[in-house]
């Protein structure tokens, strides 16, 4: 099924070596449970080793220049773009996502690295007007030292690539813990970092159980700096964990990302937005819409549009051609649905036959319209994580940004209206990192992923993504 099967490591890489160990885990196919291969169970002590190592190898990375650097990097972008197919299909066999999906995904983690070899070059001090006569006042930034990093499931190599990236650029080394359930694409783009000539030590990944390697990531004194991508919950523990050796901390957390469409909305645009924002990854993207806000005048319109494309949509494993949505990553993913979708039907939420249901064996869940949804119910409040879309009917702009704003989350907020004094208004309001004004696409390396509240701390990816490998330096020099 691969055109280069040495893509398919079923190795750890350590400071720049495959390393295997006799206790292993199986990786399976969320389509039909097929084991797929194993991967390591690493101890805490071989996580402890490769820190060190990385530590080691550091130095020598941060003394060569941003250019050096670069040139390595961009070899890395080739290699990944050059093998578009054999990751997307190693993604696919793994998480599930359409074939289509998880190429497209390939394409996105290789422009962080390109996009950071480049940025790597643009890290600039400051000077400082003095505050005497005799002194001299300024900043230089240098790369913050060992980082280490746990990546979530649902994009395999993005949430790698995003983290990576700049941390190398900036001339920092890395330890990589992917998600348990999506190792391969992981080791994957090792392999490549490997051929790309990244030296021993700079880009590691390990597999083994998430909470015992959890904690010489979040713990171990010589990891400056750690970077989350996963739930909320989860994410407050490691954040936790971090506290007690002060590390630097991104987190990237969980989102209840609102969808409203306004009277004066392009409803057709919107409609294929929506779909777009809700259905990608199987709604399985901590940026999918959780909530959709219509106003009255136009929710018939806007229903009947929506739930005619969703109609449409095509349950199936993500390897064959005309599927759109693949299987969940696990049982556990679905049942955790259903909990959600019984409160709200016993809370008076309908749901809408579509038509192109399949039969809900293994990890297949059909995509589903829930009707005459409120705010009592849990699903309005918690993140749903999967094909399911729940309308709500409002009347007026306060009314509408009181419920959006109504949440502990403020990752990603969309909204349709033709309106220019709206569009501001209502993107000033909104309390969310990111927002898609008449989109429903907002990612891409060049802009700041991050959000607000509890959905996390810092920003990927654009010119803030480097800065949180970084330190500032201040230099004051007496001249007199
Ligand atoms: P998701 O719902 O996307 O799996 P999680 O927050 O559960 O989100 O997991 C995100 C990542 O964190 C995964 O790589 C998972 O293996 C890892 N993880 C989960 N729990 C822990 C923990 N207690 N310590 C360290 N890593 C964890």
């Amino acid at each position: 099924m691969l055109n280069n099967t040495a893509l398919f490591r079923q190795a750890c890489y350590l400071n720049g070596q495959w390393v295997d160990t006799e206790l292993c885990l199986t990786i399976t196919n969320p389509v039909d449970q097929s084991v797929l291969g194993t991967v390591p169970s690493l101890t805490v002590a071989d996580v402890n080793r490769t820190i060190e190592q990385a530590h080691a190898a550091q130095t020598d990375w941060a003394a060569i220049t941003a250019k050096a650097r670069a040139k390595i990097l961009n070899r890395w972008f080739a290699l990944i773009e050059a093998n578009v197919d054999d990751l997307g299909t190693i993604m696919t066999l793994e998480q599930g996502k359409p074939l289509i999906e998880a190429k497209g995904e390939i394409h996105y983690a290789a422009s962080f690295v390109e996009w950071f070899a480049e940025e790597g070059k643009r890290v600039y001090g400051e000077t400082i007007a003095q505050t005497v006569n005799t002194n001299r006042l300024s900043t230089i930034k240098q790369p913050i030292g060992v980082c280490s990093a746990i990546t979530p499931w649902n994009f395999p190599a993005a949430m790698i690539t995003r983290k990576a990236a700049p941390a190398l650029a900036a001339g920092c080394s890395i330890i990589i813990k992917p998600a348990s359930e999506t190792p391969f694409t992981a080791l994957a783009l090792a392999e490549l970092a490997d051929q790309a000539g990244i030296p021993a030590g700079i880009f590691n990944v390990i597999t083994g159980d998430a909470r015992t390697l959890g904690a010489p990531l979040t713990q171990h004194p010589l990891i400056s700096k750690f970077s989350f991508t996963g739930s909320t919950q989860v994410g407050r523990t490691l954040y936790e964990q971090c506290a007690s050796t002060i590390k630097k901390t991104s987190l990237e957390l969980g989102g209840n990302a609102p969808f409203i469409v306004f009277d004066d909305a392009d409803i057709d645009k919107a409609v294929t937005s929506a779909v777009q924002a809700k259905f990608r990854n199987g709604g399985q993207t901590c940026v999918c819409v959780n909530r959709f806000y219509i106003h009255d005048a136009v929710y018939e319109e806007f229903l009947e549009k929506f739930a005619a494309q969703v109609g449409k949509l095509r349950v199936g494993n993500g390897l064959e051609q005309n599927t759109d949505i693949g299987p969940m990553i696990t049982r556990r993913a679905i049942d955790g649905m259903q909990v959600l979708l019984d409160d709200a039907l016993a809370k008076g939420a309908r749901q809408l036959v579509l038509g192109n249901e399949v039969a809900e064996q293994g990890n297949y869940i059909n995509p589903k319209i829930l009707v005459d949804v409120n705010d009592t119910m849990d699903i309005v409040h918690e993140e749903i994580f999967g094909p399911i879309a729940t309308l709500i009917r409002f009347q007026d702009e306060d009314e509408v940004l009181a419920q959006a704003n109504n949440t502990i989350f403020g990752l990603a907020a969309y909204f349709f209206s033709q309106d220019i004094g709206r569009v501001y208004r209502v993107a000033e309001k909104l309390e969310s990192g990111m927002i898609g004004i008449n989109t429903g696409m907002i990612s891409n390396e060049v802009a700041p992923f991050g959000g607000v509240k509890q959905s996390g701390l810092g920003k990927e990816g654009s010119r803030y993504g480097i800065e949180d490998y970084l330190t500032v330096k201040y230099l004051c020099v007496d001249i007199a």
